[in-house]
């Protein structure tokens, strides 16, 4: 079971590891083109953009299963460098559209929520450094363990010390204080 564990973290480690790196890829491309995918389902449209440093999502969540003319898979597009933008703002509305913004640093997300024609438009962006540094987490804390991990397998081996926990046996060779064994020290090389 725990190697089981073990290895899924170190899996997820990995696979974060790649998604990391593609984000940097993104993020330094970021500057010269803008990159998106879009795509259009009976559930309104969705698509995630890449926006001078930032990434930015916008979408649409509304019935259109009534008009499956304008279903579309994923779509890749490339455009000129675009900064992220409140597209909102330029948006006309209905009388009882619900607005809220939150903006806080370079982060952001607007949306205009209709409970009566249940729909939701939002835009939200965050900076890349922000995705590469949560990607990075993972692979970050499975690589300390690991270093962490052999030192203490180095440092059991040593001669004088208790080979379970590593307390100093020198006073007490027979019987380990800390943890218990019983043990015989081995002899210093
Ligand atoms: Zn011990």
């Amino acid at each position: 079971m725990r190697r089981l564990v073990r290895q899924l973290f170190m899996l997820c480690s990995a696979l974060s590891l790649l998604l990391c790196m593609a984000v940097c890829v993104l993020w330094v491309r970021s500057y010269r083109m803008s990159e998106q995918m879009n795509w259009r389902n009976a559930g309104g449209w969705r698509s995630i953009r890449s926006a001078s440093g930032n990434m930015e999502i916008a979408l649409l969540l509304a019935d259109w299963s009534d008009s499956p003319h304008e279903f579309r898979g994923p779509r890749y597009e490339r455009d000129i460098v675009n900064p992220p933008f409140n597209y909102l703002m330029t948006m006309g509305g209905n009388w009882d559209d619900v607005n809220s913004d939150w903006e806080w640093r370079g982060f952001a997300w607007h949306q205009k929520r209709n409970r009566r024609r249940d729909t939701l438009h939002a835009e939200g962006y965050v900076p890349f450094w922000s995705v590469a540094a949560a990607a990075a987490l993972l692979p970050l804390g499975w690589t300390t363990l690991r270093l962490r991990s052999s030192v203490r397998r180095r440092r059991l081996m040593e001669p004088g010390l208790c080979p379970a926990c590593g307390y100093d046996l020198r006073a007490t060779p027979e019987r380990c204080p800390e943890c218990g064994l019983l043990t015989q020290l081995r002899p210093a090389p």
